[in-house]
């Protein structure tokens, strides 16, 4: 095994739609043709939304398709040290700040306005923490191995939080902490995570991090034309035979032309030609696809 280091990143907040199934096929393809590890990390750090047993549903699930991951599955559940730490050096370094002000306070403005940037307004309010993104005042760039060169004034993006009113650790930090602590080379993710980028990408500037490469997936939409969500009510996969067509229309959403030949092949095998054949060059920035059908069990 070499430096390649991928994840799947899913937020236990129900099983896997096909949108996600999709997201994880990706990075699992480009981790194994790379030969590098592949980890799964249940990003479980918003427990009212997450329903008991989801995690263990995704898990399964995961491994119906033949996505096994290497080493144990990390939980964001027991990592609240290691984002306090941070917390704790951005604090010091003058770089987040405790926030009082309320969505309701700014709803005029296009982005948070930093109110509390010299103390909270309401010292005594429930406190989130937000990261400062007005100092340096430097473009944040980045690129993406299908977007290409991504740039954002940091006056656009305003001060995202860290930590929540309720205590609870925000994705960004949470994201930004375990991508290093796992020494991820590469985020391969769905395009809607695009732009969080921008701040994941700050708060590695911030905390001195590593940058890792970046590669946003294509979207697979609903019949609404919106993204595949627990919202638009996508089903949840199987994980019985139906589960090798899907993987095969799977390899397809990802514009990898699998052979036909294949469609009701064993998942091992597909996946042994899709790793051989993956080429992410054949993905168009900005498509989607429809979500499949498939017959009740
Ligand atoms: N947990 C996030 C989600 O399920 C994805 C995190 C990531 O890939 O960066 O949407």
């Amino acid at each position: 095994m070499n430096d390649y280091r991928g994840r799947f990143a899913p937020t236990p907040s129900g099983p896997l739609h096909f949108g996600s199934l999709v997201a994880a096929l990706g990075s699992y393809l480009d981790a194994r043709q790379a030969g590098g590890r592949w980890d799964v990390r249940i990003e479980d750090i918003d427990p009212p939304r997450c329903p008991e047993g989801a995690s263990d549903t995704i898990l399964r699930q995961l491994e119906a398709f033949g996505l096994h991951w290497d080493g144990p599955v990390r939980y964001q559940q027991t990592r609240g040290e290691a984002y306090a730490a941070a917390l704790e050096r951005l604090a010091k370094a003058g770089l987040a700040y405790p926030c009082s002000c309320s969505r309701k306070q700014w709803r005029d403005y296009p982005i948070y306005p930093g109110w509390c940037r010299n103390g909270p307004c309401k010292p005594e309010a429930p406190l989130a923490w937000r990261l400062r993104s007005d100092l340096g005042l430097r473009p944040v760039v980045w690129h993406d191995r299908l977007y290409g060169r991504q740039c954002l004034d940091p006056a656009d993006l305003g001060d995202v939080v860290l930590k929540r009113k309720d205590a609870l650790w925000a994705y960004q930090l949470a994201v930004v902490v375990d991508d290093a602590d796992q020494a991820i080379s590469d985020v391969v993710r769905g395009f809607d995570l695009l732009d969080n980028t921008p701040w994941q990408r700050q708060l590695q500037a911030a905390l001195g991090l590593p940058e890792p490469r970046y590669l946003h997936l294509p979207l697979v939409i609903g019949d609404d034309g919106q993204k595949l969500s627990k919202q638009n009510l996508a089903r949840p996969l199987p994980e019985d035979e139906r589960v090798r067509p899907l993987l095969h229309q799977a390899i397809a959403s990802l514009d990898q032309a699998p052979d036909p030949a294949l469609a009701t092949a064993p998942v091992e095998d597909q996946l042994a030609a899709a790793i051989a054949n993956w080429t992410p060059s054949r993905m168009t920035a900005g498509s989607t696809s429809k979500a499949p059908d498939w017959p009740d069990a």
